[in-house]
């Protein structure tokens, strides 16, 4: 048996959120003009809680909301981004690194490209990696379902961890 090859493990998360006014758009850390928001006990940045939960799930430790529930005051309004670097504290504890983070963002409204690099910048920041390392993506539904009306922002993300 090879036993040089590393232990890798890999882990997926999704979130949504619905979009409403009155609420700051956060996604990636990063506040983006628009008339609407997510609505959550935190800032609702699903992006960054998907790649919570992708980190988690390599991990096996469980998920964001046992990590951070709902009902906790400390976490209202939270940004979510002090959630991810709690996150990349607890690879650490476990002797992993990340060896990648994909993200897709999935909303219609607004185009968000061009905070993208932004988005990557604040999460490889967070997870004290090179931004390299980590990719945002974006996608509309085409204005189909609750994301594609406007209704809600939804992301998927994957981790890999590494410990060599
Ligand atoms: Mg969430």
């Amino acid at each position: 048996m090879n036993t040089s090859l590393p232990n890798l493990r890999i882990g997926t998360g999704y979130d949504v959120h619905r979009l409403v006014e009155g609420r700051d758009l956060v996604l990636g850390g990063v506040n983006i003009p628009f008339e609407k928001g997510p609505l959550g006990h935190s800032d609702g940045d699903a992006l960054t809680h998907a790649i919570v939960d992708a980190i988690l799930g390599a991990l096996a430790l469980g998920d964001i909301g046992q990590h951070f529930p709902e009902t906790d005051p400390e976490f209202e309004g939270v940004y979510s981004i002090d959630l991810l670097k709690h996150v990349a504290s607890l690879i650490e504890k476990k002797d992993f690194m990340v060896s990648n983070v994909d993200a897709t963002l999935i909303l219609q409204r607004p185009k968000v490209m061009k905070f993208l690099p932004e988005m990557r910048r604040k999460l490889a920041e967070a997870l004290n990696v090179s931004v390299d390392l980590v990719s945002v993506k974006a996608t509309t539904t085409e204005g189909l379902g609750m994301t594609g009306n406007g209704d809600a922002v939804a992301a998927q993300a994957v981790c890999l961890l590494s410990n060599s």
